[in-house]
């Protein structure tokens, strides 16, 4: 069942003090909210002072079990630790986990009293506490391993990209081995200069094959279809940087290779 909480937030763009409720978990049978995410319009709040419009700043799970995908969305992921992280998705987390179990009918052990040291004992009651209390060996032991290791996104655009592919019938690891390619998209389009680019490419090469043209091109035949004839620009733009580094390295490889051994 799909999850809300209330959100207290300053207005991005004037500061004034917003209030609203968002997703914070979404399971695929929840109809009107997967649509709405489909639809890019999960989560938008508009600021009654300045009617500017922005998603709410809180993470987003979105879990369908069929097909066993986990995706969790945390905006502005790259300023946070790996402990603000948990800390940020802890709570939606630990329920989701627990409701998965208990559709599965995992029997979770009830937490012991070391399992929540001195000042986390409110953690006690909360949704997740079995599931938080589980050491990694038994948490492996018990839970199907997706759950155990959700993909993270910072990227509402590939979030929604993942979720259309998992309803088109995709499995999870078939949409996570995509999302590793659109991520990879993303980083080269965003990427501050060239030398940052090549050094995305060049930690992505394995990636640098026909399946990353094959999601471009579907992408880009997705955007056009949208209208975003910008997006559509900017994609032939990232195969073109793609095609380029790929050449240079060929070049690069063939110059080592005719080197003399004594020079
Ligand atoms: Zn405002």
């Amino acid at each position: 069942m799909a999850e809300t909480a209330l959100c207290r937030y300053p207005c991005p763009n004037c500061n004034t003090d917003l209030e609203q409720e968002g997703y914070m978990i979404i399971e695929t049978h929840d109809e009107a909210p997967t649509r709405q995410l489909l639809n890019d319009e999960i989560n938008m709040a508009q600021c009654h002072e300045c009617n500017h419009t922005s998603r709410l700043n809180i993470p987003l799970l979105y879990h369908d079990s069929h097909q066993e995908l986990f995706i969790i969305y945390v905006p502005e992921l790259a300023h946070l630790g790996p402990e603000q992280l948990a800390d940020t998705i802890r709570y939606p987390y630990g329920q989701l986990v627990t409701q998965e179990a208990e559709r599965r009918g995992i029997e979770l052990p009830e937490p012991d009293a070391a399992a929540f040291p001195e000042g986390q004992e409110e953690l006690r009651t909360q949704p997740g506490a079995k599931f938080h209390a589980l050491t990694q060996e038994q948490a492996g032991n018990l839970l199907p391993e997706y759950l155990l290791r959700p993909t993270i996104v910072d990227t509402f655009e590939v979030l929604r990209t993942a979720v259309q592919a998992a309803l088109d019938g995709m499995t999870g690891q078939e949409v996570v081995d995509d999302m590793v390619r659109l991520q990879l998209i993303n980083n080269i389009i965003s990427a501050e200069d060239p030398i940052a680019r090549r050094k995305v490419m060049h930690h992505a090469e394995p990636y640098l094959t026909d399946e990353l043209y094959e999601v471009i091109d579907t992408l880009g035949d997705q955007m056009r279809s949208e209208g975003q004839n910008e997006l559509v620009e900017k994609l032939q733009w990232v195969k073109d940087q793609i095609e380029k580094y790929k050449s240079a390295q060929k070049q690069r490889l063939a110059k080592s290779k005719n080197k003399p051994a004594n020079e």
